[in-house]
């Protein structure tokens, strides 16, 4: 785990809770939009309040032995709990590698127990929980973490980060005091990704719907070749089906209905607002299809892309998915 600063549009956020550190209560619940560095902020966060020596900024300081096991990911004091990291059983998971694990079960709350009674590494100390996301908790386990809130141990802060707030048990967000985080302006998005070396950064961060770092990931993910896949979508009718198909199996099933979402997102909304959203350079095609468009056939279409999503992970017929799906769509037009 890299020492991570906070993010320059959370730098508010931080300095109202450090200034105000000797009274944090014992639950944090951080919650907004995917993509806009809560996880970070949590993380930067915890280090911060077990950092021996923390600068006049309320940093970490990235030397001390406490930041040292921070960097090893093996701080005594901090936990971290996510979906991800349950491997213990189900060797299954491994082989189906295409297939994320999206829940929090009990046995990793439970695990907690032994962390929580022990005292911590430091005589004064403090000991950090952070749960990501707290949307993923399945039911046993937002019970089990609920007694631990309602009767917390002494000098344990639970941080809860949260994309999708409102799936959270109601008896849980009641024993947390909440923070929105906030999203960058596209400003200072735009700053922080040029200095990532982003390139493209603009296309991106429209496409992410103003998240700058999901916009990094999307990177990783081939967006760019999702751009391709628009340019052949851009024909309409004429679209090449077979083009198209393969391209998306390039891409993968995922991230291609994904990239198909979105165009026809943007489809929908230039219809009615004469804006797009996603795919900024091309509102010129956008708007031409838009004039040839048979909105009936186009909702029909995404509720084709919504099933196609629900099997995405384990597509047993992609190719044949992909044309029907795309056969579908050259009949958008007129
Ligand atoms: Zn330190």
């Amino acid at each position: 785990m890299i020492v991570k600063k906070y993010y320059l549009w959370q730098s508010s956020t931080w300095q109202r809770l450090m200034s105000d550190k000797k009274r944090l209560p014992h639950a944090l619940l951080l919650r907004g939009q995917s993509g806009i560095g809560k996880l970070d902020f949590a993380i930067s966060f915890a280090q911060a309040l077990l950092c021996e020596q923390v600068n006049s900024a309320h940093q970490a300081c990235g030397a001390c032995p406490s930041c040292g096991w921070f960097e090893q990911d093996n701080h005594p004091d901090f936990r971290l709990i996510s979906p991800e990291q349950d491997v213990s059983k189900d060797d299954e998971v491994s082989t189906k590698s295409t297939k994320k694990r999206t829940q929090i079960v009990i046995e990793q709350i439970r695990g907690l127990s032994d962390f929580l009674s022990l005292s911590s590494h430091k005589s004064d100390g403090l000991r950090i929980v952070t749960i990501h996301p707290a949307e993923g908790l399945n039911a046993a386990a937002a019970n089990a973490l609920l007694k631990m809130l309602e009767e917390p141990p002494p000098n344990v802060i639970f941080i809860l980060v949260a994309h999708q707030a409102h799936k959270i048990l109601p008896t849980i967000m009641s024993r947390c005091q909440t923070i929105d985080m906030p999203v960058p302006t596209t400003e200072d998005a735009l700053l922080w990704m040029k200095q990532e070396g982003i390139q493209s950064a603009e296309i991106l961060l429209s496409y992410s719907g103003g998240a700058p770092l999901m916009a990094v990931d999307e990177v990783e993910e081939g967006v760019l070749a999702s751009f391709e896949i628009c340019k052949l979508l851009s024909f309409g009718a004429k679209s090449d089906i077979f083009q198209l198909s393969t391209a998306c199996l390039v891409l993968g099933m995922e991230n291609a209905i994904n990239a198909l979402q979105k165009w026809s997102y943007d489809l929908l909304l230039f219809h009615f607002t004469q804006k797009v959203r996603y795919y900024q350079n091309q509102e010129g095609a956008v708007k031409k299809l838009v004039q040839q468009l048979n909105l009936s056939q186009l909702l029909d279409f995404q509720k084709m892309l919504g099933d196609a999503k629900k099997s995405a992970n384990h597509p047993l017929n992609s190719e044949l998915q992909l044309e029907r799906l795309f056969l579908h769509y050259t009949q958008i037009f007129k």
